[in-house]
C-alpha cells in the first residue's frame, strides 16, 4: 500500500505551535453552541460522545437534554431499569451504547465512588468505552494531554499529514494517532480536540473541503500537493444487501402482541410486533407464513388481515424492506420465555415501552 506521506510542515516545534495558535483562534471565532460544550461535567460530556457515535449532532441534542432531565448523575443512571434506559435512548439506534453505558454507570458507581476516571486506561476499561471516547472525555472533563481521532480528524490529520493509504486500517489507524498525538499541545489538550474535530466538520469536509476558508492551508499537504479529493482513501464501499421483512400487528380486544427481543437479536431488550423475513411470494403463501411465524414466536394463532403499510429502513448493510400486516387472534395461547417475553399490551401502555424505530412508527399509525 502506497503511504507516501509526509509530516514535513508540522515536524518541528515551531511549525506546531504556528498550527495550534491559528486553529485555536479561528475555533474562538466560528465554533457552535452545543449542550455539552457549556459543561465540564465528565458523566455529561461521557454521555454526549456515546451519543455522538454514529448519531448527527442534530439529533443527538434534544435526547442529551432529556436523557441529562431523566438521569442527571451516574449514581441516577446505574439505579435505572434497563427498560427506561432504552426507551429514552428511542430513535438513536446502536441500542448496544445505551445498555454498555447503563453497565458502565454501574462500573463507576461500584468501582470508582461515582466519579468518572480521569485517566485514559480507566475509562477504556469501562464498558463500551473505547479509545476515541476515553480521549474525549479525559481531554475535554479534565484537560488530559489525550489524543482522539474520529471521523473528521481522522480526515484533517490524513490531509494535513498528506496520509495516501487507506486510514481504517492498522497502518492507517497507527499513523492518524500518532499524527494526533504530536501536535497536542502541553495544556488545554481538550479545546484543541474541539477544535480540530470542528476544523473537520465545517471546513475541512469529506468532499469539497473549503480550502479558501481554511486557518491551516500553509500546514496542509494535501492542500499544497492538490490532493485534498484524494485523501483520505476510503475502503472500498459495503455491498448493501436487500432484505424482506414482515411484521404484524395482532390485536385482540383492545390490546395488541408484542415480543421482547431477546439477547444477541438486533434491537437486543426492546419490545416489537412479531417481526421475521419474508420468504413467500403471492397473497395465499404470505398468508400461510404469517400465520406459521406468529404461531413460532408468540404461540398464538393469527387470523391475516390486510396489508397496513411498507416501511423501508436501513440496518448497518442491509436495506429492509418491511411489510406490516393487521391481524386479529384467532387462537392459541401466548408462549413466553425469560429469553423472550411475550405480552398481550393495551393500545396506551405502548408510549411507555421501548420500542424499534419501525414499531414506533407502526404504533403511532394505529394509535392515530
Ligand atoms: Fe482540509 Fe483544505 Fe484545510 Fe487542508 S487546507 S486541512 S484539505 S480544508
Amino acid at each position: 500500500m502506497a503511504t507516501d506521506c509526509t509530516t514535513q510542515t508540522l515536524k518541528d516545534a515551531k511549525e506546531r505551535q504556528s498550527f495550534r495558535r491559528k486553529l485555536l483562534a479561528w475555533f474562538d471565532k466560528h465554533k457552535r453552541d452545543m449542550p455539552w460544550r457549556r459543561t465540564r461535567d465528565p458523566y455529561q460530556i461521557w454521555l454526549s460522545e456515546i451519543m455522538l457515535q454514529q448519531t448527527t449532532v442534530a439529533m443527538a441534542g434534544p435526547k442529551f437534554t432529556a436523557f441529562v432531565a431523566a438521569f442527571p448523575t451516574v449514581h441516577a443512571l446505574a439505579a435505572a431499569d434497563e427498560q427506561q434506559v432504552l426507551r429514552l435512548w428511542e430513535g438513536l439506534g446502536y441500542y448496544r451504547r445505551a445498555r454498555g453505558l447503563h453497565a458502565a454507570a454501574k462500573v463507576i458507581v461500584a468501582e470508582h465512588d461515582g466519579q468518572l476516571p480521569r485517566d485514559v486506561k480507566s475509562l477504556m476499561a469501562l464498558p463500551g468505552v473505547g479509545r476515541y471516547t476515553a480521549g474525549a472525555v479525559a481531554s475535554f472533563a479534565y484537560d488530559v494531554s489525550a489524543p482522539i481521532v474520529e471521523t473528521n480528524t481522522q480526515r484533517v490529520l490524513a490531509r494535513l499529514t498528506g496520509y495516501r493509504g487507506e486510514v481504517v486500517g492498522g497502518a492507517g489507524q497507527r499513523h492518524i494517532w500518532e499524527a494526533a498525538e504530536s501536535l497536542l499541545p502541553a495544556t488545554g489538550a481538550g479545546k484543541f480536540n474541539l477544535a480540530l474535530m470542528e476544523l473537520g466538520a465545517l471546513v475541512c469536509k469529506p468532499s469539497d473541503p473549503r480550502c479558501n476558508e481554511c486557518p491551516v492551508t500553509a500546514h496542509c499537504t494535501a492542500f499544497a500537493a492538490g490532493l485534498q479529493s484524494e485523501i483520505p482513501k476510503l475502503a472500498a464501499k459495503v455491498k448493501v444487501t436487500a432484505v424482506r421483512e414482515a411484521t404484524v400487528v395482532v390485536r385482540k380486544s383492545g390490546r395488541v402482541l408484542l415480543r421482547q427481543r431477546a439477547k444477541g437479536e438486533r434491537w437486543e431488550g426492546m419490545w416489537d410486533f412479531p417481526r421475521f423475513p419474508l420468504d413467500g411470494e403471492g397473497p395465499l403463501f404470505v398468508r400461510r407464513e404469517l400465520v406459521d411465524k406468529v404461531r413460532d414466536q408468540t404461540g398464538v394463532d393469527i387470523e391475516p388481515g390486510g396489508l397496513l403499510k411498507t416501511l423501508k429502513h436501513g440496518v448497518t448493510r442491509y436495506r429492509i424492506t418491511l411489510d406490516c400486516y393487521e391481524a386479529r387472534a384467532a387462537g392459541g395461547r401466548v408462549r413466553s420465555t425469560d429469553a423472550s417475553p411475550v405480552r398481550w399490551t393495551p393500545l396506551a401502555e405502548l408510549g411507555d415501552l421501548p420500542l424499534s424505530v419501525t414499531a414506533r412508527k407502526i404504533a403511532t399509525l394505529i394509535a392515530g
